[in-house]
């Protein structure tokens, strides 16, 4: 029924229980990479599948809920429309008057908004507070109308909402003061900015001016009016650095674009439909993944290849070192030339904590050395969180996914593995796969299956 309208790439996948998203267009949606990775991160096995969903849209919710989607994404033009298709409604949404976000419940869906919890999670893990905050929204359209309400909600003392058209946001306000019962929003036409009283405020860019090279400021185009700013977000992340953003960090003033706002509504979806919490370094991880897809990664030149010993990050990377013609260096055997000591004999002397600090210092050390050049690291190396977060700063990473049974065939008769050596080398393979697995996920920009031939693996990773 709703498979025929899964978009190119997805017309096979079984969809119950699995999630998506519906909109039109969809072609270029990032979502799947914000949810998949989440379903990689955290082990479970469903599936994000965009739908190109033009109108009949009651009818393809039906569908959607008759197939067996656990949870779907709403997405232009569908945010108001679908609030009618649906079983119960979230208070936040229905004040907020547009649902991104439906839950699977019993006989249908219920709709809940994440984008302005989104918005609110991204601005307050950058260290913006609205608590008590004067604010200047830009824009008075459908964004603007989340963006406001997320001020009412988390008690900013002042709202002026700026707008070409005026009377939409008279019509804003309105309801905002209304909903919360304050006086705090005010309508202010673009001609009469010099009204809104001299102070600091934080400014929240809502328009769609900016999304085009050459759009310039939104609305105001005095450069001065700006010097009001203290903080700025602009909702626009493609481009990255938006006419807005580039002024307000000329003058000194934190300034993100809307990138962090698209990740949290995702992983605020994501906790809604699976009943999960999210962690900070998860959704750090998938920021990175989406800056990557947007604005590409500059830092080319390390190419960092991590996963379980036997992986075949030495073979894999030493081909792609020779293709590349750069130098191929191993975290284990640069430890073991600094050193002088086998692994083995560091790990019986020195202990394994001694090698895990080694292993966190060499990180830098290599880079400084080597600023080109393919790193394969010890499977071990992605275990500490503050290794993965180096990892990623030099360079960009790939896990060589592999399983239990190939490994198995690797190592089986190798001695110098000092964390498999006794009984049960099987079991010990797949217990400490089932904990490294997550890490190994969650430290890499790229997952890459290693069934495949080395001359393909080699250029997989050249090419993604
Ligand atoms: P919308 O409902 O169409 O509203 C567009 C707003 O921009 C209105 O206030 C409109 O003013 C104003 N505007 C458009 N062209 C203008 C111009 N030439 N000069 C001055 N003002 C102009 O769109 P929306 O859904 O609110 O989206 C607004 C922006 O937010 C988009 O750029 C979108 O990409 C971004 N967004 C980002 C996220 C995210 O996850 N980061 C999520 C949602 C939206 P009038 O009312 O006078 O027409």
């Amino acid at each position: 029924m709703l498979e025929k309208y899964a978009i190119d790439g997805y017309k096979d996948v079984f969809l119950s229980n699995n999630i998506g998203i519906f909109g039109c267009p969809i072609g270029h949606t990032l979502s799947p990479v914000i949810h998949d990775n989440l379903s990689d991160y955290l082990g479970l096995k469903e599936k994000y599948i965009p739908f190109l969903i033009e109108d009949d849209l009651e009818d393809r919710i039906k569908d959607a809920y008759n197939d067996g989607i656990l949870g779907l994404n709403i997405t232009v033009p569908h945010k108001e429309n679908v609030m009618k298709a649906l079983v119960d409604i979230d208070e936040d949404a229905k004040h907020i008057g547009a649902v991104n976000t439906l839950v699977r419940v019993d006989g249908g869906y219920k709709g809940y908004n994440t984008d302005m919890p989104g918005l609110a999670r991204a601005i307050f893990s950058d260290g913006i507070t609205l608590d008590g905050a004067k604010v200047i929204i830009l824009g008075a359209g459908g964004a603007a109308r989340a963006v406001a309400y997320m001020c009412g909600k988390y008690n900013a003392s002042k709202v002026y909402i700026i707008n070409r058209t005026v009377e939409k946001a008279k019509q804003l306000c309105g309801e905002m003061n209304e909903i919360f019962g304050s006086g705090a929003f005010e309508a202010v036409s673009s001609d009469c900015y010099k009204d809104i009283p001299k102070d600091k405020y934080i400014f929240l860019q809502s328009t769609s001016v900016g999304l085009h090279a050459g759009d310039g400021l939104p609305l105001i185009k005095n450069e001065k009016f700006y010097m009001m700013a203290k903080a700025g977000v602009d909702l626009i992340y493609n481009p990255a650095e938006t006419e807005f953003i580039k002024l307000l960090k000329k003058q000194g003033v934190k300034a993100i674009n809307g990138l962090k706002m698209l990740l949290y509504q995702g992983v605020m979806a994501y906790e809604l439909w699976n009943d999960v919490k999210v962690t900070d370094e998860m959704s750090d991880c998938i920021y990175r993944k989406l800056c990557n897809r947007l604005y590409g990664n500059s830092k080319d030149d390390i190419k960092v290849l991590v996963g379980y010993m036997g992986s075949g990050k030495s073979t894999i990377g030493k081909k792609l070192a020779e293709k590349l013609e750069c130098p191929f260096v191993d975290t284990d055997e640069y430890i073991v030339e600094k050193e002088r000591m086998t692994i083995n004999e560091i790990f019986e002397t020195k202990g394994e904590e001694y090698f895990r600090n080694l292993e966190t210092k060499v990180i830098g050390e290599i880079a400084d050395k080597y600023p080109k050049c393919i790193l394969s690291t010890g499977g071990g190396m992605p275990v500490r969180e503050e290794n993965r977060r180096a990892l990623k700063n030099i360079g960009k990473v790939y896990y060589l996914r592999t399983n239990a049974d190939i490994i198995y065939d690797r190592v089986k008769n190798s001695s110098d593995r000092p964390l498999l050596q006794g009984d049960n080398l099987y079991d010990k393979i797949c217990n400490m796969l089932n904990t490294r697995e997550p890490l190994y996920f969650m430290a890499s920009d790229y997952v890459i299956d290693v069934n495949d031939s080395i001359s393909n693996i080699v250029e997989k990773i050249i090419s993604v």
